[in-house]
């Protein structure tokens, strides 16, 4: 069993007093706890001003290039920026992005050892916008090798891999009538 870390976001009790920004930088300062800054938060608190709604965004995955397709999402008829919503650090943007390094910031859900009880940000948000849950799931099983792959796999073993890829493509252009 692996255990899942998570936290539940309910927009409607943010009051967007962004505290969790505060204590997300400064439990992730070097050294700990010796500053505050929200632009070196892994959690970013958006604000729409039409309806007064604060949206806290975890940063996620880093990726070094664009989607090639965009979301763009309408909620209660208001049309948000596409991007707004996502989680990656990436090229399009600077959100999620250290300002000194320009390097990438991800939620690390407070990883520390010994572990904490709950993440920082969790519990200093008062509204209990955030909530931490924990639960177990089971590991998927390891994939299967089939029967080509183990026998590869032992040749490559035994040949090492360059003669393997050099008899395949042999083969291969013999197959085609291209190999004299
Ligand atoms: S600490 Fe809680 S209430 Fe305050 S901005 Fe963050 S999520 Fe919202
Ligand atoms: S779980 Fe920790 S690292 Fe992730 S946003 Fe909250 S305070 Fe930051």
């Amino acid at each position: 069993m692996k255990k899942v870390k998570t936290i539940k976001i309910d927009v409607d009790l943010c009051n967007g007093c962004r505290a969790c920004e505060v204590a997300c930088s400064a439990f992730h300062a070097e050294p700990k706890y010796s500053s505050t800054n929200p632009e070196k938060s892994n959690i970013r608190v958006l604000f729409d001003v039409k309806r007064n709604l604060y949206i806290p965004v975890m940063a996620g995955e880093y990726t070094d290039a664009e989607c090639m397709g965009r979301d763009q999402y309408i909620i209660d008829g208001t049309e948000y920026d596409e991007c707004t919503f996502c989680r990656a650090s990436c090229p399009a943007r600077d959100v999620f992005k250290d300002p000194d390094s320009g390097l990438p910031l991800k939620c690390d859900m407070c990883e520390e050892e010994p572990p904490l009880e709950e993440p920082l940000c969790v519990k200093w948000c008062i509204t209990d916008a955030l909530t931490y849950v924990e639960r177990e799931e089971e590991e998927e099983e390891e994939e299967k090798l089939d029967d080509v792959e183990i026998g590869l796999e032992a040749l490559a073993n035994k040949h090492g891999m360059k003669k393997i890829t050099d008899t395949l493509a042999r083969l291969s252009m013999s197959k085609k009538g291209e190999y004299v």
